[in-house]
């Protein structure tokens, strides 16, 4: 190990820095989280140095750097990415006893800047003495997705009840309780109350290690989105990384289901469009009985949690029993049929509300505000609507609806297996029964698919008049 890395204290310390450009930018954005006294010599310096300046940020001279102007100074970088005027500035800086970093000249450098992940107070930085930058920002993107936003501010958080944490026994018992605040109980809290809540899950949480019964199990309602594991959440990965048991929809697929953690237990609670695998009554039952038994359950639901899945029957069940639960977003159908036809759901000029739709509901079709769909430019994304396809053509038509309304299906959004089905309102329900669906299919009403608008300049779904 030829650098040492050491973390320094600058608060108040002098900065000096020259360069007014580009690279000379990069490093003020990362002093400038510091509580340094910052200098910056540069004769054209960037609209960003200028504004930092006025802001009183920092000191900005424009000229060049002058014997003397680093007195006093901890660190000097030469930034100005030109070889004699970086020798110059680095010649002077030594002279006056300053540490000196020329940007990108490892040789000539006393010291290099890390990569850094910054969760202040908590402080990550990755060096590979110049070997490897592209590992070294690799790890830097690991980082960044592993450790939670919020970790700075629950380290800071914690670092207030770590008195109140003695009353555990030293070693394993405090150390299960940090890590239970730090992955488990602090995120969630400071996701669902911010830092007050975060700060009172302390209190609870001790209370539980204390009374030497700390499993207490959990539910997040994790939306999986509409199949390709490449739009799951950040936050829907870790879910399934930490789960003990994961309850999942018919809907949700097998890549997404592979990126649970290897030891979870796999339910698949799937449910067919009318009738049921298993009952909601059951599935209720079912995430309560394990998370009593202290697992950590993720309930996954295809797409978004909150459309058309029943999530609320799921939370009384839970909150009933005093069980702790998240709910974690996802990617709705809708948003991925719509983005597979090039098209935003909204329109100024077109449309400014779009309505989400179930073609069924426990009662059979749902009835819906036909003559407000009927009005020309709606826009509806129906969710479950093939079996009601006829239904739903019949009520349209009858409230005014024109034929040649653009009608397009999307089955299989996002997964291997995608196919788009581009219709009208009045040809709907016998193309819809041609093309056999067999997938989850996504019916827009009043959207037509881009492509084809170039392809069919004259067909009546490429006309702008929806
Ligand atoms: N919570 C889910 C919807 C559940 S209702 C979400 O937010 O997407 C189930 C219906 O969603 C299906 O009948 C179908 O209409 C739609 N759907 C789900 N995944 C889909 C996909 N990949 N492509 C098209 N439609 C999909």
């Amino acid at each position: 190990m030829q650098h040492f890395p050491i973390f320094l204290n600058l608060d108040g310390r002098r900065v000096v820095l020259s360069g007014g450009g580009e690279v000379a930018l990069a490093k003020l954005r990362l002093l400038l989280k510091t509580t340094a006294r910052i200098t910056v010599f540069a004769a054209a310096p960037a609209p960003e140095i200028e504004d930092w300046a006025a802001r009183g940020l920092l000191t900005l001279h424009r000229r060049a750097m002058l014997p003397g102007d680093a007195l006093c100074a901890a660190l000097v970088y030469a930034a100005d990415e030109e070889a004699a005027l970086d020798a110059q500035t680095a010649r002077i800086g030594r002279a006056e006893g300053a540490l000196v970093n020329i940007v990108d000249n490892l040789a000539d450098s006393a010291f290099i800047t890390p990569a850094i992940v910054d969760r202040d107070p908590v402080t990550v930085a990755i060096g590979t003495e110049g070997a490897a930058p592209v590992l070294a920002r690799r790890i830097k993107a690991d980082l960044e997705a592993r450790l939670p936003a919020t970790l700075g501010s629950l380290a800071r958080i914690g670092k207030g009840f770590r008195k109140m944490a003695e009353n555990l026994p030293f070693g394993r018992a405090r150390r299960a309780f940090w890590a239970d605040y730090y992955f488990n109980a602090g995120p969630r809290a400071m996701d669902q109350g911010g830092e007050s809540a975060a700060g009172s899950a302390l209190d609870d949480l001790l209370a539980r290690h204390l009374s030497g019964d700390p499993a207490r199990g959990r539910v997040d309602f994790v939306g999986a989105g509409p199949g390709d594991p490449e739009l799951l959440t950040l936050k829907a990965r870790k879910a399934l990384d930490a789960a003990d048991v994961v309850i999942h929809d018919r809907l949700v697929g097998p890549g997404v289901l592979e990126l649970a953690r290897r030891e979870a237990q796999m339910i698949d609670a799937g449910k067919h469009g009318f009738g049921q695998a298993m009952g909601q009554d059951d599935i209720n039952a079912l995430i309560v009985a394990h998370a009593r038994a202290g697992a950590h359950v993720v309930r996954l639901k295809g797409g978004d949690p909150t459309v058309f899945g029943r999530l609320d029957e799921e939370i009384k069940a839970v909150t009933a029993h005093q069980l702790p639960h998240a709910i974690i977003p996802g990617i709705t159908a809708a948003a991925a049929a719509s983005a597979s036809l090039g098209r935003s759901l909204t329109k100024r000029g077109r449309n400014s509300q779009v309505r989400f739709l179930t073609g069924h509901d426990t009662k059979g079709f749902a009835d819906h505000d036909w003559r407000a769909l009927a009005v020309p430019g709606a826009v509806a994304a129906i969710y479950m609507g093939k079996r009601a396809a006829r239904f739903i053509q019949g009520r349209l038509l009858m409230h005014g609806g024109a034929p040649d309304t653009p009608v397009t299906v999307v089955e299989n959004a996002s997964c291997p297996g995608q196919r788009t089905l581009e219709t009208t309102l009045g040809r709907m329900e016998p193309d819809m029964e041609q093309a056999a669906l067999n997938g989850p299919a996504m019916t827009f009403i009043g959207l037509a698919p881009r492509r084809a608008q170039a392809a069919l300049p004259d067909t009546p779904q490429a006309q702008e008049t929806f």
